[in-house]
């Protein structure tokens, strides 16, 4: 979300332009991936509970889809604006051409706070988003997924609601489904799990065991929870999490030196994301402010919450132990703290590589859906995992063998990759 002066498209622009430059793309290629293609806007007027109608603001970015259609999640979010999703729509782009899937990028979302609706005010929401857009979407042409504070259930009425409009049965047309209407084994756990095989290979290339590492995480939603399951399960120790706290209005931190068991925090969290604070303490949990993960002597930092966590006010608080920054979350460093991170030499994966597991689960899903035939759990990670190592190694050999920077390598890649599709096309 934006905050303050911030704003996440101009970020992105900044760090586009500084890769158009340095592949020296030709003026018409930079002026058509500087901006999306499309983008629309609209009304979304639901009626409430209490019989009262209020109206949301909806929008959808296609920002590019010289590789395939539109792909990228629908947010739901009180601090929502559009340049979040023009920046998360042009990320998805290179998100989706760094692990090399035959799609393009785009991003939706509406203002508004799910914490704060019923389920029946949510539905609406997700059927009127639907309505506005349906003949701008489709499974040929643009593909919506979860993100921030939405989920399956989401998707679903979302799905049934362009299968009423269009009157075929279309399970292409979204991602992240519940299991048995015609979601993928796997996509809960995709993104989180994601991350963490690029942490192992990142880890194994820097020499370091990562059964005696200990990690810091900021978030404590999907993709945090997954990727603290799989960081546990390959040894590691995650002893910090953050957590936002909607009745305190602030973010807190959990720590757990001996360990942090996230399905015994989930199991004290309720269905706003709020962890119960007596229990934790019982539980033997510290409660430390927010931006006390930040400032944890481990091995690794996973930012996995909003965009603009680690910047200019915070990015000195990184302890001398850390040797690496999973980016879980979407555009969660500004330029500033990046520079800072660079020249401390810190290895960084960056998010649209790191956090692209999920949307790698979403185009298997989205091939299981067209086969109709669909693969066991363990089919799937293990070609998400392929995918992941892959694309992970991709970027790494090319930033040590350039000697630059994590983030410069895979922006060069994905760039280079979707600049190349708008020229064999004819576009520029
Ligand atoms: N919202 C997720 C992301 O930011 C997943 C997108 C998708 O599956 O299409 O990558």
């Amino acid at each position: 979300m934006s905050e303050g002066s911030f704003n996440p498209f101009k970020m992105a622009q900044q760090q586009f332009d500084a890769i158009a430059e340095n592949l020296q793309l030709d003026e018409a290629t930079k002026e058509l991936l500087r901006n999306p293609d499309r983008e629309y806007h609209f009304n979304i007027p639901i009626r409430m509970d209490d019989g009262t109608y209020k109206v949301f603001r909806g929008y959808r970015c296609q920002h590019n889809d010289a590789r395939g259609p539109s792909k990228g999640g629908i947010r739901f979010h009180p601090q929502e604006t559009v340049d979040t999703v023009r920046a998360l729509s042009m990320w998805m782009t290179w998100k989706t051409a760094v692990v090399d899937i035959p799609l393009g990028g785009g991003k939706g979302g509406v203002i508004c706070d799910p914490r704060n609706l019923s389920l029946r005010e949510q539905e609406a929401i997700c059927r009127g988003w639907v309505r506005q857009i349906a003949r701008n979407v489709g499974p040929l042409q643009d593909v919506p997924a979860p993100d921030v504070m939405t989920n399956g259930q989401h998707m679903l009425w979302m799905l049934d609601e362009y299968e009423r409009i269009t009157g075929v049965k279309a399970p292409g047309f979204i991602t992240g489904k519940p299991l048995g209407s015609g979601g993928s084994l796997g996509r809960t756990e995709a993104t989180g799990y994601g991350v963490m095989y690029t942490v192992r290979e990142a880890l194994k290339e820097l020499n370091i065991d990562i059964s005696k590492t200990t990690a810091s995480f900021q978030g404590f939603g999907n993709v945090s929870q997954y990727a603290i399951d799989l960081y546990t399960q390959y040894g590691g120790k995650a002893i910090a999490v953050s957590s936002w706290d909607n009745k305190e209005k602030k973010a807190i931190t959990y720590k757990k030196l001996s360990g942090i068991d996230w399905k015994e925090l989930l199991s004290i969290t309720n269905r706003f994301g709020e962890v119960d604070q007596q229990k934790a303490l019982e539980l033997g949990y510290e409660i430390l402010p927010g931006d006390a993960w930040i400032q944890q002597e481990v091995d690794i930092l996973v930012p996995a919450a909003l965009e603009n966590q680690i910047n200019a006010s915070n990015v000195n608080m990184i302890k001398p132990t850390v040797k690496l920054i999973a980016e879980g979350a979407n555009g969660p460093t500004t330029p500033e703290a990046d520079e800072v991170i660079k020249a401390r030499g810190i290895w960084v994966i960056p998010d649209f590589l790191a956090n692209a597991g999920g949307v790698t689960c979403s185009y298997f899903e989205q091939v299981q859906c067209n086969m109709n035939y669909f693969w066991t759990r363990q089919e799937v990670l293990e070609k998400l995992d392929q995918k992941m190592t892959h694309a992970y190694h991709a970027v790494s050999d090319l930033a040590k063998s350039r000697k630059i920077y994590m983030r410069d390598a895979a922006y060069l890649i994905s760039i280079s990759r979707v600049a190349e599709a708008c020229k064999l096309r004819g576009w520029v």
